[in-house]
């Protein structure tokens, strides 16, 4: 038995002790949301240092996002002291980036190898579809790059691909042909994708025993957070951190505990996950890796956990109602002894924006009840959604932060800085030296450019190099200095690259260049912003080197490649957030609000076409309910522009499966019974699977009537087969007079544009706008 702390498993329940203090080589935690299960892992690293059973750097923990680890990393820091220095608690991305830096040239590669975002490697196949005239074929590069994702994280690799493809299809041998140029394409420039940074690692593992040998007598204990949104790369490479260290590869003077064959037996492995919250399949996750861990180690023991210590009950009889439609689950059933707590409040908005300033209003509301902004949170299913909510909380002056939504990195004067950091670190990235060959303008054009590319490829060299070549290229004078004085500056600073902070190294390249300078005196106030945006990246360099003083230019990059939008998040800032879904996982608010709870976007549309899409949306929406602590909100709207096209919005079918009695419906009390005079009606048929609504249009008396009139006028309008052409003189209940000015689309989707006399230029849905021909 573990003597642990009785002061670390304070306050858990009889199983989450359990699982903090079970010892054998595989467990399983599984468990619904919110029942513990990221505060148990953490308690159990914490014990394991705490009794002395591991040393910190014994550990390896895997969460889903660096923003987790963080949390996680202080949290075992508080319970067991500074102890906790030299653990590994990361994403499964950073692990493997600092194995790959590290065993780099055991891989073929440099140390300094940059890492592709998803637009470097689409602007890589995007030339590669260019020199192939692949797009005749019918190949998109969003298309390719996907197949080509999939296909990395199946840990399928060109060659395999190529053992496997049917050389018969001529379309799939053209396909092998691009995954082979990309292959090409990222080696030569010295980089990996994302999604190579797992498969590689695997790879490193498989073809080298004796450097896995080197992390699996490291890694004693191997733990993962959010297990079931694993793929099966990572699944590959879980497996291949907890295989024994055979006798050959342990080194004689270790200190560690041999088994009978002289060898060392296997980490421990402990997994926790909750398959109704497997949300990433499009990225390749497996929901089997959870589902069948039992099958993979079989001496695994299973632990439960069931009491949930975060919502009301009444919020997780809403989520288990609707995580009760998922076939081919494991039943479980959320319960807390918090109490039923405060009932849904559902709203059903005319417009996306009325939908929008019913959340500001809320959000007010619970703000005077004291609540706080970083206590509430909006979740979207697409990013498109945010629009109406940033324009009605910024008229309302309530501060909010997209995460992920800034965009910072996305400025192309941010792109340039770092394309030059990206050279300087990684001097065979020619896709990085491209883009600022001729930023800010010396000269250098695309005749120039092409002429050292061809140099290069005739000579096997990078890019880097042909510069140093100009002056054998017959070029002109003015070029060739121009060329030589750049070749110059990079070397120069790229010789100090190693050790020099990365700050000095920006500003130096940032001077030196005269980009900054050029910006300054251009006059334009634009360009002035941009200055600021480029000193506000010197200034995030100085903080990096601030909280990793031996963080040199490669581990900046590599943070930046590796930020996400669930980083971003920041709960003590003073605002609301509004993020994707698919970002909020495993994060926790006293309000929530569910917006755009429609067909079409929730399920989205696309998922209507995907065996399991429909369910893996209702896992998404189950997420989405159980983030909430007090307070739930369910919102809709009656019209949404879609896909760029306004059209008329269905509620949900998820609306139906929570049981009734849970939601108030905000938008009409006072109907006969009292309530619900707006739920969108109950399923009338059933048409292809797809439920039918309809809305209620019974509206209360003892309101005024002007606050329903445009309401009423959505619901029960129906123009009919109301035509309208250009030149025809309409009115519009709230904008008043118009022109129309065009008209596009057909039947019930027709959209006329109007000139109204006062109100501006609209886009309308003839058939329901609250319009009559005059
Ligand atoms: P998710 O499925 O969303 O990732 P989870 O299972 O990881 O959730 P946690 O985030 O660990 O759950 O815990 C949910 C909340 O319950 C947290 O606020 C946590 O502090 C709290 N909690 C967990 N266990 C206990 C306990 N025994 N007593 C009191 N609070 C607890
Ligand atoms: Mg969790």
């Amino acid at each position: 038995a573990v003597t642990v702390d009785e002061e670390l498993l304070a306050g858990l329940n009889p199983q989450q002790r359990e699982a903090v203090l079970y010892r054998g080589p595989a467990l399983l935690i599984v468990a619904g949301a919110g029942s513990g299960k990221t505060s148990v892992l953490t308690r159990r690293i914490a014990g394991l240092i705490a009794s002395r059973e591991a040393w910190p750097s014994q550990i390896l923990a895997i969460t889903f996002t660096n923003k987790a680890a963080a949390e996680m990393r202080g949290r075992i820091r508080e319970l067991v002291g500074s102890d906790a220095d030299g653990m590994w608690i990361s994403t499964f991305h950073s692990a493997c980036v600092r194995i790959l830096r590290r065993q780099a040239e055991v891989m073929g590669l440099k140390q300094g190898f940059t890492i592709y975002d998803t637009a470097d490697s689409r602007a890589l196949l995007k030339r590669i579809l260019k020199e192939l005239d692949a797009d005749t074929l019918g190949f998109s590069v969003a298309g390719v790059a996907n197949r080509i994702s999939k296909l990395k994280n199946e840990l399928t690799d060109v060659d395999l691909f190529a053992r496997q493809v049917n050389m018969d299809d001529p379309k799939e041998s053209a396909f092998l042909e691009l995954f082979r140029r990309y292959t090409q394409g990222l080696r030569r420039a010295n980089a990996l994708d994302f999604d190579d940074l797992i498969a590689e690692t695997v790879y490193l593992f498989r073809a080298f025993p004796d450097v896995a040998a080197l992390y699996q007598r490291r890694f004693r204990h191997v733990l993962v957070d959010e297990y079931q949104d694993t793929n099966a790369a990572q699944y590959a490479l879980i497996r291949e951190l907890v295989r024994p260290v055979a006798p050959e590869h342990v080194p004689l003077d270790t200190r560690m505990r041999v088994g009978a064959d002289g060898g060392i037996p296997a980490a421990t492995l402990t997994v926790v996950g909750d398959s109704d919250q497997s949300i990433y399949a499009f990225r390749g996750a497996d929901m089997r890796n959870i589902v069948e861990f039992e099958q993979d180690f079989p001496q695994a023991k299973v632990v439960l956990l069931e009491q949930n210590y975060r919502s009301t009950q009444n919020i997780l009889d809403a989520a288990n109602a609707v995580i009760g439609n998922n076939f081919d689950r494991v039943a479980k059933n959320l319960f807390t002894t918090g109490g039923a707590g405060e009932r849904i409040v559902g709203y059903t908005g005319y417009s996306a924006h009325d939908e929008a300033q019913f959340v500001a209003d809320e959000i007010e509301a619970l703000k005077k009840a004291g609540e706080t902004y970083d206590d509430v949170a909006v979740f979207v299913r697409t990013n498109a959604q945010t629009r109406p909510l940033e324009e009605i909380f910024i008229r309302s002056a309530i501060p909010y932060r997209i995460p992920g939504g800034t965009k910072f990195y996305e400025r192309a004067e941010i792109k340039d800085a770092m394309a030059y950091l990206i050279q300087i670190a990684n001097p065979d990235d020619d896709l990085a030296l491209r883009r600022v060959m001729n930023v800010p303008r010396r000269g250098i054009g695309p005749a120039t450019e092409a002429a050292l590319q061809a140099h290069a490829e005739r000579t096997g060299q990078t890019l880097r190099d042909a510069m140093r070549d100009a002056a054998s290229l017959g070029l002109g004078a003015k070029v060739t200095g121009a060329i030589l004085d750049l070749a110059k500056l990079l070397d120069d600073v790229a010789a100090t690259a190693a050790t020099a902070a990365p700050a000095d190294i920006l500003n130096t390249l940032l001077q030196q260049t005269g980009y900054l300078a050029g910006l300054r005196a251009s006059g334009d106030a634009q360009d002035e912003a941009r200055a600021e945006n480029l000193e506000e990246l010197v200034a995030q360099t100085r903080e990096f080197r601030r909280q990793t003083p031996e963080g040199n230019l490669v581990d900046f990059l590599t943070g930046v490649a590796l930020f996400a939008a669930a980083d971003e998040i920041d709960d003590e800032d003073g605002s609301v957030s509004i993020m994707t879904l698919h970002t909020a996982k495993g994060l926790e608010y006293d309000a929530v609000f569910l917006t755009g709870v429609e067909e079409e976007l929730l399920p989205h549309r696309i998922s209507s076409g995907e065996p399991g899409g429909i369910a893996e949306e209702r896992r998404l929406f189950y997420v989405g309910i159980t983030r909430a602590r007090k307070r739930l909100y369910v919102s809709l709207s009656m019209t949404r522009s879609l896909f760029g096209e306004p059209s008329v919005a269905m509620p949900s079918r998820f609306l139906q499966e929570i049981p009734a009695s849970l939601i108030d419906w905000k938008q009409s009390p006072g109907d006969a019974a009292g309530r619900n005079a707006m739920r969108p009606r109950a399923v009338t048929s059933r048409e292809g699977g797809r439920p039918k609504f309809s809305y209620s249009t019974s509206f209360p008396s003892d309101r005024p009537k002007k606050e329903w009139t445009s309401a009423v006028t959505a619901t029960v309008r129906d123009n009919g087969d109301l035509t309208l052409a250009v030149g025809d003189r309409i009115r519009h209940t709230d904008f008043g007079e118009g022109r129309v000015t065009d008209v596009t689309g057909t039947g019930s989707k027709s959209i006329a544009e109007v000139q109204f006399d006062t109100a501006g230029r609209k886009r309308l849905l003839i058939k329901i706008a609250p319009i009559e021909k005059l």
